[in-house]
């Protein structure tokens, strides 16, 4: 195990080095996406997962099967267009013009959210596997000691699909979109002494009066280091960072993801933060509580939240914490080093001691240089927000699943 020296508590796994990349180019550039307008349908190749991937938002990939393995790579382009293979349809002709890019969506059941992201390719490597037995049942994918390709791509914008047209293989399809707008997009003239738009209306669609607003909730519910680490830029990369790193459910997360302007996400944030007193992060099984919003703390400049790839393949969004209750949690196996998601740190595996949920991992760093000496990586999927209130959540809106073709 490779150990790095004063990191501190930045950013050792936001480049994502436990997936063995060659290269650390971008090897296209940020390039445009078609340059095309909001309101023009172009075809996209979709990839569904079990999480809402934002702008800005950092997914990393492992291809599951040679199927995906050869689509990844076409889009890429270090493999030539497989024209004769089945399924395969006309339109992917066009790939040369999406080089690079292919679309997130939330798998729902047998269907796909409506509302994803457009991913960036930005770093791309092959990946051998190791014969690693993993946590969990989560194991899928066929890794038998073949060579997978293992990308890193980044959240550019939203698009809406407008029809399914395929699909290529069981997470993968071919759909029509459309880009969505991600602006202020408030329609409001600058406040003017002298403006015909009512002095409190202007207010009401003030975003950074409402980023003032989340920030003193988030401190009120237990946020305040996260609050702390929002990043400067424009209200829209606000919001979709903490649309990334609030501790929001899949339902919520997807909700915001559909909303049409900052503003419209900002308002959705204060008004959630209102709503609720955010107590502690419990098992979502048996509901024990075990961790506190208040011990969150960010390990990679993507955030308190990032998503991490495990050798079978399956994306695991991670928040990271200082400590939790060592009374609520049972760890399991051995600490180990290999495929470590932050390099100097092994991990063990921790469960709920109550029902057995995979809350995440320990780490414990390997190396005296490494900081902190322990912390703890939580699935976002495995927890849920507790307090005295009712949990709201919300249906999700899908398509129809596809009908297989070719
Ligand atoms: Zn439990």
């Amino acid at each position: 195990m490779a150990s790095f020296a004063g990191h501190g508590t930045t950013a050792p796994a936001s480049s994502h080095t436990y997936l063995n990349f060659e290269s650390d180019q971008n090897p296209f550039g940020g390039r445009q996406f078609l340059n095309v307008g909001t309101n023009e349908h172009v075809y996209l190749t979709i990839l569904t997962v079990d999480l809402v991937l934002f702008p800005n938002a950092i997914l990393p990939l492992l291809t599951r099967g040679e199927a995906e393995k050869q689509i990844i790579e076409e889009i890429i382009g270090t493999k030539p267009l497989d024209l004769l293979r089945p399924g395969r349809f006309e339109r992917d002709l066009s790939l040369e013009h999406r080089k690079g890019f292919f679309g997130v969506c939330l798998r729902t059941g047998s269907g796909v959210a409506k509302v994803g992201t457009l991913a960036e390719i930005y770093r791309h490597g092959r990946f051998e596997q190791i014969d690693l037995v993993d946590d969990d049942d989560e194991v899928q994918g066929g890794s038998d000691g073949t060579v997978d390709v293992n990308i890193v791509a980044k959240g550019r914008k939203r698009f809406e699909i407008v029809k399914l047209s395929g699909v290529l293989t069981s997470r993968m399809m071919v759909a029509i979109i459309r880009l969505l707008p991600d602006g202020e997009n408030t329609k409001l003239p600058k406040e003017h002494p002298h403006s015909a738009v009512p002095r409190f209306v202007w207010k009401m669609h003030d975003c950074s009066d409402l980023l003032q607003k989340i920030i003193v909730n988030m401190c009120k519910n237990g946020l305040q280091t996260l609050a702390e680490k929002m990043p400067h830029g424009t209200p829209c990369t606000k919001s979709f960072w903490l649309a990334i790193n609030l501790p929001l459910s899949v339902p919520l997360k997807y909700e915001m993801l559909t909303l049409k302007s900052t503003f419209h996400r900002l308002n959705f944030v204060h008004k959630y933060l209102e709503s609720m007193s955010i107590e502690t992060f419990a098992c979502k099984y048996c509901r024990s509580p075990f961790c506190r919003p208040s011990d969150v703390f960010s390990m990679s400049d993507e955030g308190v939240t990032a998503a991490y790839v495990n050798p079978q393949g399956y994306v695991h969004q991670i928040m990271t914490l200082k400590t939790v209750n060592m009374d609520a949690i049972s760890t399991s196996g051995e600490a180990v080093t290999e495929h470590s998601w932050f390099p100097g740190f092994a991990w063990t595996i921790i469960n709920c001691i109550v029902c057995g949920n995979h809350f995440g991992w320990m780490f414990t760093a390997v190396d005296d240089s490494c900081h902190p000496s322990k912390f703890f990586g939580i699935r976002k999927d495995a927890v849920i927000v507790w307090n005295n209130l009712p949990v709201v959540d919300r249906a999700m809106p899908v398509l129809a699943a596809p009908v297989p073709t070719g």
